[in-house]
């Protein structure tokens, strides 16, 4: 009989990928096919908001997959489920169909998706003849399972990181990687023919791109499948890890890898990633070594740490902040700050680059990404989760774990002049992003309405800040104070 491996949008590539490959074992013991689904839900991209970016990325990732696992004789296909709670159902009716043994998937860590595989377990026990296994794949260290002495998973960063480090160091074994599948006999592609002919689905009415040339633009920036993402990695090594302690946070120096969409939507395993730092960084453990190299693998270790919060605090991806008092806040319905925050005509040049960022190349530095969501949370006092939908609606990396916990609101706010006067100290960023002001000389590029005279400004044609920051920063602090207070 035959075996299955249901890929999701957090696993689409053959590296290094531990349900496929233990489907993958398990056909080869049986002596049946090894078979490959995913499910397509236009429903679910509604629901999540995945920008046109992100779901095109994600089909031309599933083209290449397709095409390679065809030359390995693994159909690869291609299962749209029209409503969004029918999804095990149409599992079942796959596995029944094409004669499943066992079906293999990578565990995802949402609310939904875990009921979801919850309610696969359910249907599978209720059946002899086929079981089920759910692997940890999207991290090093399985979320939820590093805990403090007291024994419960850690909440504080620093001493989860420590502890990453600890037991990576100790068990060198927890990056190794696992081959990718070595196919069926050619007589799979008779035996499976229409499989092999279900084609990649064309992107819904709702996802798509302003215009070809737009589309044409996104794919260039973010050239689809692993080979692509292995490339960029390769190149991150050769040319700006060295400098990345130094200059990760200065958006005008591109200093970071833009790896987030092949991690996000596991176009990359985070294991190889890893080991082929650690060979770069001429096998010295993850926690020493070159800056760059340990500063870098740090942010990994980010996005692992925010997967274990996504574990212990589950109500983070059903629309709550993870601090339950933040739900209590009474936000402002501002509709013109909002649209001005959007459009990236808030007054504020630093904010208004990242925005135009974000919506030209589907992607936002990380520096940016805090400021922005600072100032639509506080200073606008938006509620922050209508700008994290806005996130994931543009953003090619959306990935649910990190989002929520970037948006997490908290007394903190930047100073948007300031940060950019530290981190773009050049004004180089600003003037790429905001043309009006790429003639503004000198420091006066930072806050043009307040440092340029009033008609040098005015032929500007750039808007007036939309709020004062002393003053909106103030009411902000004064409003989570009494709505927490009150919680
Ligand atoms: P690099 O600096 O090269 O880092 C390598 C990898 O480490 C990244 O690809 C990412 O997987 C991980 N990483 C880096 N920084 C962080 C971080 N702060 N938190 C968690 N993981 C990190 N990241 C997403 O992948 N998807 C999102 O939807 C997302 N939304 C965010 C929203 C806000 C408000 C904030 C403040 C941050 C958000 N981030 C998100 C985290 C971070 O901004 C991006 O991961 C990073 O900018 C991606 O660029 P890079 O791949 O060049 O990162």
């Amino acid at each position: 009989r035959n075996v299955l491996h249901w890929f999701r949008s957090k696993d689409i590539r053959q590296e290094d990928n531990k349900g496929l490959h233990a489907a993958a074992q398990k056909a080869k013991e049986g002596g049946g096919s090894l078979i490959s689904m995913y499910l397509f839900s236009p429903k679910d991209m509604e629901w999540h908001g995945t920008s046109p970016a992100r779901s095109d990325f994600i089909l031309e990732c599933l083209r290449i997959l397709k095409s390679q696992l065809e030359e390995k004789n693994i159909p690869l296909a291609i299962i749209t489920a029209e409503e969004r709670g029918n999804k095990t159902d149409k599992v079942m009716q796959f596995a029944k169909e094409n004669d499943i043994s066992h079906i293999f998937a990578n565990m995802e860590y949402e609310v939904d998706e875990l009921r979801r595989d919850v309610d696969l377990a359910k249907k599978v026990q209720g059946q002899s003849d086929i079981s089920l296994d759910v692997l940890h794949d999207q991290t090093v260290i399985v979320p939820g399972s590093l805990c403090t002495g007291a024994g419960g998973p850690h909440k504080v960063f620093t001493r989860y990181y420590n502890d990453w480090l600890a037991i990576t160091k100790k068990k060198p074994n927890l990056i190794d990687t696992c081959p990718p599948p070595e196919g069926n006999d050619k007589s799979a592609k008779q035996a499976h023919q229409k499989l092999f002919d279900s084609t990649i689905p064309t992107l819904p009415e709702s996802k798509q791109f302003g215009s070809d040339k737009e589309r044409d633009q996104i794919r260039k920036l973010w050239p689809a499948g692993n080979k692509a993402g292995m490339q960029r990695h390769a190149d991150f090594l050769k040319h700006k890890i060295a400098n990345y302690a130094a200059n990760r946070s200065e958006a005008a120096l591109d200093p970071s890898s833009r790896l987030s969409p092949y991690f996000s939507s596991g176009i990359v395993s985070v294991r190889e990633i890893l080991r082929n730092t650690q060979k770069f960084n001429q096998g010295k453990d993850l926690a020493s070594g070159d800056a760059g190299v340990v500063s870098w693998v740090r942010e990994i270790v980010f996005r692992e740490f925010y997967r274990q919060v996504t574990v212990i605090t589950p109500h983070t991806s059903m629309n709550l902040p993870q601090n339950l008092k933040f739900d209590f806040v009474h936000w402002e319905d501002d509709e013109e700050g909002w649209k001005k925050w959007c459009e990236g005509r808030t007054g504020i040049p630093f904010i208004d680059a990242g925005m135009r960022q974000l919506n030209t190349e589907a992607y936002m530095h990380n520096r940016l990404r805090m400021n922005t969501a600072s100032y639509l949370r506080a200073n606008f006092l938006i509620d922050y989760r209508i700008g994290e939908r806005y996130f994931a609606e543009h953003l090619i990396d959306w990935d649910m774990s990190n989002n929520t916990q970037g948006w997490e609101p908290s007394y903190t706010v930047f100073n948007p002049v300031i940060q950019a006067e530290k981190h773009d100290p050049n004004g180089d960023f600003i003037r790429k992003w905001v043309p009006e002001l790429a003639g503004v000389k000198g420091k006066a590029v930072f806050m043009p309405s307040e440092r340029l005279g009033k008609r040098e400004f005015e032929k500007l044609g750039y808007p007036l800040p939309h709020v004062e920051f002393k003053e909106s920063s103030a009411r902000a602090k004064a409003r989570y104070k009494q709505d927490l207070a009150s919680a």
